[in-house]
């Protein structure tokens, strides 16, 4: 098989780059080792900025996320049982949604059946040979069978445990980590939200998030060590932890209900450095992870998938490699910002030790944030997403 740009992974940022591609003429296909099945069925992320909105109606797959979508002024941040609000349209004119990576996901496979566009799911064994070179090949099995694409351009879209990364020569490869001591317990329920915007919650028995899916389904994290059993959280001992972290208010609104999907993620935070090798682009967690804390994942998958789809279309349609050439730079200045406030969320937000010092310093900084202007400005510009 023949094709332009062979795109490993089916996750939010190969399918993005798909549409995106599609819609200038510049044939692809998608590998994924999983089924459409699988995929649609992963619970993540649920924040989306603006300029991924607008990506998303540009691929022309927005129609229900803005029927459906949550638009969202200002987030809750609520500190041992007092709520404050930071508004990102006063401070900044910009809003965040809430509109769940499954129904993104949904939408960009319908968009990428209507197009016709070809996607191998169950894609066992997919291997990358001759990235530096003109005629880069893919193979992989399918169907009992192995198969070949010889194309021009590879994009990495496999997300962290793909093959993509691992494929290049370790010795041109710099990796940055930092792993932190604790993971998330998610819980998805069929029961109306806390509250009308997402209430981050620093408290000293954990951090906890009070989030949403739609108004009538809410999504709930608290802090668990990455040793947790998840057979060890009934739905009850959940909501008996969750409960002593909200304030008041909340924990009267709170409505219970048996979980629909329950889950631990770790939290990490990983670059990878550059992003291209030769003809292989790598975008999204394929190059680097962010903590959930900041909402960003699937912003920045989604913002190396601008980067990268322009500068492709601006290969093929003006002959010009000014954009390949830039990819990694570009994308990376981005990926780093949002690192560091990811970072911050983490570390400001979460009981990461048992030492007073670092207990106050949470404080005056959350203190500072919620006092300063200038501060919140900071906070909110980072969160609805800083501009290309
Ligand atoms: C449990 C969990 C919870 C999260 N919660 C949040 C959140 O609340 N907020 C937020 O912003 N972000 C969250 N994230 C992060 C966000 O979901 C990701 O940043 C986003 O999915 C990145 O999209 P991607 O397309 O780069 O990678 P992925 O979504 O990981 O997609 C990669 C795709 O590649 C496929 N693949 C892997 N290996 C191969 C291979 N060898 N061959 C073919 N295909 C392969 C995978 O099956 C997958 O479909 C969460 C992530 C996880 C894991």
């Amino acid at each position: 098989m023949r094709t332009q740009v062979v795109i490993i992974g089916a996750g939010p940022a190969g399918l993005l780059l798909g549409q995106l591609l599609c819609r200038h003429g510049i044939d692809n296909i998608i590998l994924e080792r999983h089924t459409g099945a699988y995929v649609l069925g992963r619970v993540r992320a649920g924040v989306i900025e603006q300029v991924t909105i607008g990506l998303l109606d540009e691929a022309g797959v927005g129609a229900r996320m803005h029927e459906d979508g949550l638009v969202h002024d200002g987030v809750q941040i609520c500190v041992d049982g007092v709520r404050h609000r930071i508004s990102f349209k006063e401070l900044t004119g910009k809003t965040v949604m809430v509109y769940g990576q499954t129904e993104i996901t949904k939408d960009l496979m319908d968009g990428r059946a209507a197009l016709g566009a070809p996607t191998v799911y169950a894609a066992q064994d997919v291997a990358l040979h001759d990235i530096f070179a003109d005629r880069p090949r893919v193979t992989y099995r399918a169907g009992g069978e192995a198969h070949e694409i010889v194309c021009d351009f590879i994009a990495g879209c496999d997300g962290f445990h793909g093959v993509s990364r691992t494929s290049v020569p370790p010795d041109t490869l710099t990796t940055h980590e930092r792993v932190y001591p604790l993971g998330w317990l998610g819980i998805l329920c069929d029961t109306p939200p806390v509250s009308e915007e997402l209430i981050y919650v620093r408290h000293r028995l954990g951090f906890a998030l009070c989030s949403m899916r739609s108004p009538r389904r809410s999504r709930y994290y608290l802090q668990c060590s990455l040793a947790e059993d998840i057979e060890a959280w009934p739905d009850e001992r959940f909501w008996q932890e969750l409960r002593p972290r909200l304030d008041e208010e909340a924990r009267h609104r709170l409505v219970t209900g048996p979980s629909i999907e329950k889950s631990i993620a770790p939290l990490r935070s990983f670059v990878a450095e550059p992003m291209r090798f030769g003809r292989l682009f790598l975008a999204g967690d394929a190059a680097h992870i962010v903590p959930p804390t900041g909402a960003k994942g699937l912003n920045l998958a989604a913002s190396d998938v601008r980067y990268l789809s322009r500068a492709l279309i601006e290969h093929y349609a003006e002959k010009s490699d000014a954009g390949l050439a830039h990819y990694s730079e570009r994308a990376l200045a981005r990926v780093w910002k949002a690192e560091r406030f990811s970072w911050w969320m983490t570390t400001t937000l979460h009981r990461l030790s048992d030492n007073p010092f670092d207990q106050k310093l949470q404080l005056a900084e959350l203190d500072y944030l919620f006092r300063s202007k200038a501060a919140a400005t900071v906070f909110a510009e980072n969160y609805v997403g800083l501009p290309y």
